[in-house]
C-alpha cells in the first residue's frame, strides 16, 4: 500500500492516510493517477508535485 498518490492532471500529490472528502479522489482518473518510487513527499515534490491542502496541509515549512 503506498502512501502518496499523484494525481498526474494537476500535478498534485495526495498523502493516502489522510485524505478527505475534498481530495476528491473518486474525480482522479484511473490514468492520471501515479505512485512515486520511493515512495515519499520529498520524492513527488522533486518530481514537481505540489502538495494538496486538504490532505498534506503545512508539510512544508
Ligand atoms: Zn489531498
Amino acid at each position: 500500500m503506498a502512501n502518496y498518490i499523484g494525481d498526474n492532471n494537476k500535478k498534485q500529490v495526495h498523502d493516502l492516510e489522510n485524505i478527505k472528502d475534498n481530495c476528491q479522489m473518486d474525480e482522479i482518473k484511473l490514468v492520471h493517477r501515479r505512485y512515486f518510487i520511493p515512495d515519499s513527499f520529498k520524492q513527488a515534490n522533486s518530481e514537481g508535485y505540489t502538495s494538496c491542502a486538504w490532505c498534506i496541509e503545512n508539510f512544508q515549512k
